[in-house]
């Protein structure tokens, strides 16, 4: 046997040498070329307590082998809790403030490392010297922030990105009890159910006009990745069937909805202006006629909501009296243009001044009772040329057509769709 002073060599020697230990037996249980090479080598006699050069050639030893002493890399994966940051973590993973000044430093990519959000996570690779070797982050469903060390130890970032297919899917249902419970039937999510109301929310009063027997049927995106369901797109057609009446919506590529004809279904003014979801009784076959009764009675619609419901401004305008009186409690009035006033009614709290500038759909009040009113509702009133008109009736300016160099485009887009849904509403109907 071979023997030597292990105990005085340095601690690299000590390292080489239990590898070459091991190295050896292996080279002794298997015959091989080097084995014979070995056995053909005099071996002298040795003394105890003296020290004697090893007859291997060090220079060409295979040193990868000896990966189990080298720097083993840990994969963490750290949950993004409400508060992190990218130094609160590394501190967590035991990286110095040093190692997150570097990584926030790696060129553009670093920014997305400033927007951790909570249920996210951080993937971190340690290795056993405690030095961060690389970072994964999927901040969005198809994209990966990746920063890795380099040989010279600087870090460097790219981002890994996963092909995402779209397709075209379609649902409908017919309203029974309300809107929201025939879409959640109709498999439709939140997020559609309010884009459709949303899309048609210039023709339709979804707080106070919905009827049982009232339809929709919607046509939208899904995106998927390596075959899985990631995420709702957008609508890209809808129809909705109110008291008889068929309203047919197409996305245009500008984002915005147009009917087939190419006129836009934005106008000037929103049917309600609050939102249905807000609205107790939004669903009422019974309502209709003791509505207009008191439509009459008092020159405007109630819509009643809990207290500190948002109410928007119809359209755009300028705010003409943001005030308090006994009668009308908070109050504001909107003039729109030349012709049109709206009149909002017995807010908890107003949040627009006098001679401000609002857009359609900006919140100017919250529902309350303040003034002469039995409960919280809001009172709404719409005016022509400073006479009191059924907001709901009235004939409203007409919305501007798509612009000329896009009706060609369109007028494609809106016949395919158009044939979509009417298959896609044949096969409904077969399989029914
Ligand atoms: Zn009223």
């Amino acid at each position: 046997m071979v023997k030597f002073s292990f105990k005085n060599m340095p601690k690299p020697h000590k390292w080489t040498i239990s590898v070459l230990t091991s190295a050896l037996l292996v080279l002794v249980l298997i015959p091989s070329e080097p084995v014979s090479a070995y056995k053909n080598t005099p071996v002298p006699a040795l003394e105890i307590g003296k020290r004697y050069d090893l007859a291997v050639d060090f220079d060409n030893l295979p040193l990868v082998e000896i990966n189990a002493f080298d720097n083993a890399v840990e994969r963490q994966i750290y949950k993004i809790k409400k508060g992190d940051n990218l130094a609160k973590i590394f501190s967590r993973a035991g990286l110095s403030p040093q190692e997150t000044y570097r990584v926030s430093k790696v060129s553009k990519y670093s920014d997305q490392l400033l927007n951790l959000l909570p249920g996210e996570s951080l993937g971190l690779e340690i290795d056993t010297d405690g030095q961060l070797q690389s970072l994964s982050y999927l901040y969005s469903p198809t994209e990966t922030l990746i920063i890795e060390k380099n040989a010279d130890n600087s870090f460097n970032g790219h981002i890994e990105s996963k092909q995402v297919d779209t397709r075209i899917n379609y649902a409908q249902g017919e309203i029974r009890s309300s809107f929201w419970n025939a879409g959640i039937k109709a498999n439709l999510s939140e997020g559609q159910i309010m884009g459709l109301a949303d899309i048609f929310g210039w023709d339709i009063d979804f707080a106070l006009e919905l009827r049982a027997g009232d339809s929709f049927s919607v046509m939208f995106e899904e995106r998927y990745i390596d075959g899985e369901f990631i995420e709702n797109g957008s609508i890209v057609a809808a129809q909705f069937v109110n008291h008889g009446q068929t309203y047919t919506a197409i996305r245009h590529t500008d984002g915005n909805f147009y009917t087939p004809e190419g006129r836009s279904l934005r106008k000037s003014f929103l049917r309600a202006p609050v939102n249905f979801k807000y609205i107790s009784s939004s669903f009422n076959p019974n309502r209709f006629h003791p509505i207009q009764k008191r439509y009459k009675a008092h020159n405007g619609i109630d819509y009643a909501a809990s207290r500190g419901t948002p109410v928007v401004a119809a359209g755009d305008g300028k705010v003409i009296k943001a005030g308090y009186d006994r009668f009308n409690g908070n109050h504001v009035f909107i003039q729109h243009g030349e012709k049109y006033t709206t009149k909002y009614i017995h807010f908890s709290k107003k949040v627009v001044k006098n001679g401000q500038k609002v857009k359609q759909g900006q919140v100017i009040g919250y529902v309350g009772s303040t003034g002469m009113a039995a409960g919280p509702h809001l009172h709404y009133e719409f005016l022509v040329d400073g006479v009191h008109r059924n907001p709901r009736t009235v004939a409203l300016p007409i919305a501007e057509p798509i612009a000329k160099s896009e009706a060609i485009a369109f007028a494609s887009i809106s016949s395919q769709r158009m044939q979509q849904l009417n298959n896609s509403k044949r096969i409904m109907l077969a399989m029914n």
